[in-house]
């Protein structure tokens, strides 16, 4: 028997945002990899897995993307990203930013929290990068409202454990060689798969 669905949703499309240390890289298709590579773990764990690109080439927008998970009961939506520094960041430390960070909806906030704080642990731990530690983000004027809008869409159809994970960054040197490497893409997903396991024991 199935122990629930998890729905994967790599970020962005094929050629979404290049990795700027490193021509041929793209944000979209390292995160497809690692989605794929996280499915094969969990599913051997049991989990039923669906993710919102079975195509490389795929890219619905943010709402199919969240609704996938409600529509279909999922017990988690997780959204697999990099990251990349704000407008803000002098572009003398363009590069030196780096670390991992998860955003969870204030929807379910202490169970989303709890789960968060274990996937970031796992994957600083993992990708040997800083703990840039779990947030969540809302509308200036909307506090009720997660600002990121797959996470938005996946409790407004019915999944309220939903979170985001910026896996690094691909402007960071260090962080992007690690994402850049299928077989660290690999060990980052046994990682997450073993977070998973224990905590819907
Ligand atoms: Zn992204």
């Amino acid at each position: 028997m199935s122990r629930g669905l998890i729905v994967l949703d790599p970020g962005h499309g094929q050629f979404g945002n290049p990795h700027t240390t490193r021509e041929g890289y793209y944000e979209g298709t390292q995160n497809f990899i690692l989605a794929n590579a996280l499915k094969a773990e969990l599913e051997r764990c049991g989990f039923e897995v669906m993710t919102t690109r079975p195509q490389i080439e795929d890219n619905p927008d943010l709402e199919e993307r969240g609704k996938l998970a409600g529509v279909n009961h999922a017990i988690l939506f997780l959204s697999l990203h990099s990251n990349a520094p704000g407008s803000a960041t002098p572009p003398e430390q363009y590069k030196a930013v780096r670390g991992a960070v998860t955003y969870y909806s204030i929807s379910d906030p202490v169970r989303n929290a709890d789960l968060a704080t274990r996937l970031n642990d796992a994957v600083s731990a993992c990708m040997e990068t800083t703990n840039r530690g779990i947030k969540t983000r809302t509308y200036p004027d909307r506090p009720d409202l997660d600002y990121y809008g797959v996470l938005r869409h996946s409790v407004g159809y019915g999944c309220s454990c939903a979170m985001l994970i910026e896996h690094g960054f691909h402007t960071n040197p260090e962080d992007s060689a690690f994402l850049q490497s299928t077989d660290c893409l690999k060990r980052l997903a046994r990682a997450e798969a073993d977070v998973l396991d224990s905590f819907f024991d």
